[in-house]
């Protein structure tokens, strides 16, 4: 695999963040001559210094002098819209504008893995990579899952395996991209803000095999609509899976798994909750099968993968009541699929920021809630939710406050769900930490 060849380029680096970073650094390391722009405070950084004593150049200003026909690609951070100014200024020059994992996989001769989609992609990437793991295979995961793949690429070899989850954003900046193995998890109507149509942000999901050869293998969800179309397009062998059909290598047949034709476990043994995580779960062990990945090792993982911290995170069982983080649920979708994942008597702890979305929408959700905890900015939205709905509420002033209320509510049997339905920034600086406090507090609560 043989891609761009950085040697001696003159290479501008739009982006001083953790990926701008890594990029302008290996980027160097490659032998291209570097500018970096648009970086804000430089002054105490140690890559910083460092570059600045190897010349590399930085500007201070994003400004359109910048960037002239002399340089030979633009390096870009991913978040940064195509139609800012000095981007649309390397597209009229006809410079190539590319993402930092491009930059990485110039010098990548491994097996290349590579997971995007609109839902699922650090779900099932975490999931292949604890499967490949469990099969004593080398493993290197980067990407849209938090490292930056300049970070990560160095010292890999033939041997290894590079594990990528790629956002469509990194994907547009990836021409020469060529997986051994893309999967596809599914493909849904978001982030249009961003591509500004469908068709765009189908496109850009179509980037991951677009270079693909018969030798190499693209996973799809048989179930999605975009699935014909990208069989018909793609040179790649294609290999399906659907949680809803049968005949395929992955299959549900009677509450079990099945690896071809093989009975795995029962559906009650696997660990995931919820129909959205068994999709994950049938993607995740088709790759993992092609990968050669041996069915014990799936099996094995299947049983102990709790889930991704704060994504419908399974805690723990006291008192014969599970608890589940799902913090991440920052918007009303999240936490309808959060809400759908349970059959048990649940006592829903919900509220933060309000964005203004109606929340009644949650309304036909809330079957198997038995009562529910409010607070943050949202509190009076969520009690209006469950008065409409006829479901206890209890008003709490924050996530702290509602894990005591939520073990005193819960009987032998239930689930306390952690599911706000709104961002964290009105009484918490991420998900994560609201996330983390909400574990903290239920282990000292349980004194555990
Ligand atoms: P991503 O990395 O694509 O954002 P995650 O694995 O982090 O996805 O999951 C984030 C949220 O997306 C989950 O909490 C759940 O609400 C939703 N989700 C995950 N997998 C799926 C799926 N296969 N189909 C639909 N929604 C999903």
């Amino acid at each position: 695999m043989k891609i761009q060849d950085f040697n001696n380029k003159k290479v501008l680096v739009f982006g001083w963040a953790r990926s701008g970073k890594a990029a302008a650094q290996r980027l160097f390391e490659l032998g291209a001559q570097v500018t970096v722009v648009n970086g804000g405070e430089y002054e105490n950084d140690a890559i910083y210094q460092q570059l600045l004593e190897n010349h590399v150049k930085f500007i201070s200003q994003d400004s359109d002098d910048s960037l002239d026909a002399t340089f030979d690609y633009m390096v870009k951070n991913p978040g940064i819209s195509y139609d800012t100014p000095l981007v649309k200024r390397a597209k009229a020059l006809n410079i190539p504008i590319l993402t930092e994992v491009e930059v990485a996989l110039s010098s990548f001769d491994g097996r290349l893995i590579a997971v995007t989609g609109s839902n699922g992609k650090t779900t099932t990437t975490s999931l292949i990579r604890e499967m490949l793991k469990a099969d004593g295979q080398n493993v290197t995961t980067a990407g849209n899952i938090g490292t930056p793949v300049c970070e990560v690429v160095r010292p890999l070899t033939k041997k290894d395996t590079l594990l990528l989850e790629l956002s469509s954003f990194q994907l547009m900046g990836l021409p020469d991209i060529k997986p051994d193995i893309a999967l596809i998890t599914n493909i849904f109507a978001n982030h249009l803000d961003y591509h500004g149509t469908r068709e765009n942000y189908v496109a850009a999901k179509f980037q991951l095999t677009k270079n693909q050869t018969l030798d190499q293998i693209l996973v799809l969800n048989s179930d999605g609509p975009d699935t014909p179309d990208f069989k018909n397009k793609s040179h790649a062998k294609v290999v399906e899976f659907s949680r809803t059909k049968i005949g395929l290598t992955v299959e549900i047949n009677d509450g079990n798994l099945f690896i071809s034709n093989q009975n795995l476990m029962p559906l009650t043994q696997i660990k995931l909750v919820g129909p959205h995580n068994l999709e994950n779960v049938m993607a995740a062990t088709t790759v993992a099968k092609l990968a050669g990945v041996g069915n014990t090792a799936i099996r094995k993982v299947l049983e102990e993968f709790g889930g991704v911290p704060h994504r419908l995170q399974y805690i723990f069982t006291a008192n014969h009541v599970k608890f589940y983080n799902d913090s991440k649920a920052t918007d009303i979708e999240a936490t309808q699929t959060a809400l759908n994942s349970f059959h048990e008597p649940t006592i829903w702890l919900a509220g933060g920021l309000d964005r203004g979305d109606d929340l009644m929408r949650l309304i036909p959700n809330l079957e198997n809630v038995k009562a529910v905890i409010a607070f943050g900015e949202t509190q009076q939205k969520i009690v209006a939710v469950a008065r409409t709905a006829h479901k206890p509420v209890i008003t709490v002033d924050d996530v702290e406050q509602a894990v005591p209320v939520a073990i005193k509510l819960a009987e032998s049997g239930n689930v306390v769900l952690l599911s706000p339905a709104a961002a964290s920034w009105d009484q918490y600086q991420s998900f994560e930490e609201r996330g983390d406090k909400f574990v903290a507090k239920l282990k000292k609560v349980l004194g555990l």
